[in-house]
């Protein structure tokens, strides 16, 4: 970890990398298409942020979490990620292991008939000796709240249960960034938010820097940021809030308004006084503090 050591009289945070950084990225599928998946993208995300990243189908999202990730390598501009070059093949390794990547799918991402195994497996791969697996495995069920099921048979578990267990997985690697590429989007309401727990936790209990690729936009209301990726551009950046407020412009890129979001807007142009509010809680607060004062 060399290049996150702080210099002589430099502060940790002075010489901390982003954990992410994008520098006028751009990638095509196909050499010479001319059609980029990612166009132009440039972009910072720093260590322990939690960002959600939002945008239609076919905006360029999974593109940008492969090339975070070194599954992909940029075909123009330099991606670095805790300041390793991923077009740098000797880094690829160590940048798979610092950014830990969960899928859609469930039931593709478990490998093995027991919970433990399946946990161990990455761990396994990437050389961790025998005996410190099964601590990183104690770890990461814990931290999961999974350790209950170390000798469970993970297809039998439940989809917001696997996907605890493939975020297990991944943590038994010990990333320092996490990357959830729709993770939710099979899950039931229940499923969903036992996930969205367990992120927030690693998050703010542990440091971890999470970019959570969602197409609910509650969840994106759970990050300190959102961006909006359109036709492989990054087109918004800002608090979820900011963005939210925003919801012409949304609209344009064909994204609606979380719920309770957009049952104030109803409110308010149907002349209410309500100030803006994003979640329920707070758009009944609102409700009240309106029919007090009238
Ligand atoms: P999103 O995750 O936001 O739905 P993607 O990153 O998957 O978007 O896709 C961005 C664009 O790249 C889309 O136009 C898609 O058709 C194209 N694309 C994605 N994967 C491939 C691939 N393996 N080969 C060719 N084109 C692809
Ligand atoms: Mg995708």
């Amino acid at each position: 970890m060399e290049s996150i050591r702080s210099a002589p009289g430099q502060t940790a945070d002075e010489a901390a990398p982003a954990a992410v950084r994008f520098e006028n990225v751009k990638y095509s599928y196909e050499e010479d298409e001319g059609s980029f998946a990612v166009n132009g993208v440039s972009l910072t995300i720093g260590q322990g942020e939690f960002v959600a990243v939002l945008g239609r189908n076919g905006s360029g999202k999974s593109t940008l979490a492969k090339l975070i990730n070194a599954l992909l390598r940029p075909t123009e501009g330099r991606v670095t990620v805790l300041g390793q070059d991923t077009a740098d093949p000797k880094l690829a390794f160590e940048i798979r292991k610092n950014a830990g990547m969960v899928f859609q799918n469930p039931d593709n991402q478990t490998v093995a008939s027991v919970v433990e195994d399946d946990v161990a497996f990455g761990p396994e791969n990437i050389g961790v000796p025998r005996e410190e697996i099964g601590e990183r495995i104690t770890a990461a069920l814990q931290a999961v709240g999974m350790s209950d099921f170390r000798f469970a048979t993970p297809s039998r578990l439940s989809g917001g249960q696997k996907q605890r267990i493939a975020i297990a997985g991944v943590l038994a690697i010990r990333p320092r960034i996490m990357i959830l590429d729709e993770s939710t989007a099979m899950l039931d309401p229940k499923g969903r938010r036992e996930v969205m727990d367990v992120i927030q936790k690693l998050n703010k209990e542990q440091g971890m820097t999470v970019i959570l690729i969602t197409h609910f936009m509650e969840e994106a209301l759970e990050a300190d940021r959102a961006i909006v990726m359109h036709r492989g551009e990054v087109v918004m950046d800002g608090t979820p809030e900011e963005i939210f407020a925003r919801a012409e412009e949304l609209e344009t890129y064909n994204l609606t308004l979380p719920r309770a979001a957009y049952i104030c807007k109803c409110l308010q142009e149907a002349g209410m006084p309500v100030g803006n509010a994003f979640c329920a809680e707070a758009l009944a607060e609102e409700i009240c503090r309106s029919l007090q004062k009238g």
